[in-house]
């Protein structure tokens, strides 16, 4: 069998920022290989560092020391060729553009014909199911719609990587469920391969096929399971025993992570 490709490769990856007082440690010696196709959770505190690596891979934040590459490529290559679509914690539309017009901005930031523009938005809204919601404004919206739109304008690339930061976070429980099934159907149909960041143990188990467990001060990473699950999974997959023995080793690896500081 051959292996897939890498999408995101870090060795001994380091960042640390410079702040006034003191240096802030936020990655340390971070590895990690995701590969294609695969739906990567990072999971941990605040202040593990998870926003910050979502940033490296992004071309958003530079290492200090260590080894990215992204596609095979320096972030700063993958972000010229586009590989890779983010989604906010927050929504982040701006409230005076319609659905429509909020995903047409970055395409028309970077030139796309109108025909082109109008193709793509129209496939991405009909990924995260908002046909018909074009004109609307955001504020029409309920906030997992407001969600999906935010997701819509991220798949309007069409980059293989999608970069997700909480992006379920300010939700209710009901809304999340199903907005992560809906995630979970997107994310096969379409092949591509997701970096998720997540506060909820459940989410991160219920979604990936690898789970990336981290700690604070220095930001790193305790633990990385490779999910047994299969890639079907209806909801109530989440009651069985592989379920909650996943949940319980990710549970183990904060805890850990947690005990490390005293
Ligand atoms: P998480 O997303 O896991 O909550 P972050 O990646 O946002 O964590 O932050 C990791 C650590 O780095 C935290 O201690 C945070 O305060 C610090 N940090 C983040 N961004 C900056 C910055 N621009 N300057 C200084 N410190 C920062
Ligand atoms: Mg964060």
């Amino acid at each position: 069998m051959t292996q897939a490709a890498s999408v995101v490769s870090a060795k001994n990856l380091c960042l640390t920022y410079q702040a006034n007082d003191a240096p802030v440690h936020a990655l340390s010696n971070v590895d990690l290989d995701v590969k294609k196709g695969d739906f990567v959770s990072f999971i941990g505190p605040s202040g593990c560092g998870k926003t910050t690596f979502l940033r490296v891979i992004a071309d958003l934040e530079k290492k200090t020391s260590g080894d990215i590459s992204v596609n095979g490529m320096t972030p700063e290559d993958a972000r010229k060729a586009r590989a890779y679509g983010y989604v906010f914690q927050a929504p982040a539309l701006y409230p005076w553009r319609t659905i429509e017009k909020n995903i047409s901005l970055p395409l028309e930031i970077m030139n796309y014909a109108a025909d082109d523009r109008r193709k793509r938005i129209a496939e991405a809204l009909d990924l995260v199911g908002l046909t018909g919601f074009e004109k609307k404004f955001p504020w029409q919206l309920s906030g997992g719609m407001q969600q999906r739109a935010s997701i819509a304008r991220a798949l309007a690339f069409d980059a293989d990587l999608l970069l997700m930061d909480e992006p379920f976070g300010a939700l209710d429980e009901i809304v999340r469920d199903h907005l992560n099934e809906e995630l979970l159907k997107l994310w096969s149909r379409t092949n591509k391969t997701i970096c998720f960041v997540t506060h909820s143990i459940p989410e991160a188990v219920y979604l990936s096929t690898k789970i990336v467990v981290m700690s604070p001060r220095p930001g790193r990473v305790t633990d990385i399971i490779d999910s047994p699950l299969p890639r079907e999974r209806p909801l109530d997959i989440r009651e069985t025993p592989e379920f909650l023995e996943i949940a319980h080793r990710v549970r183990e690896g904060l805890r850990a992570g947690h005990s490390y500081e005293h």
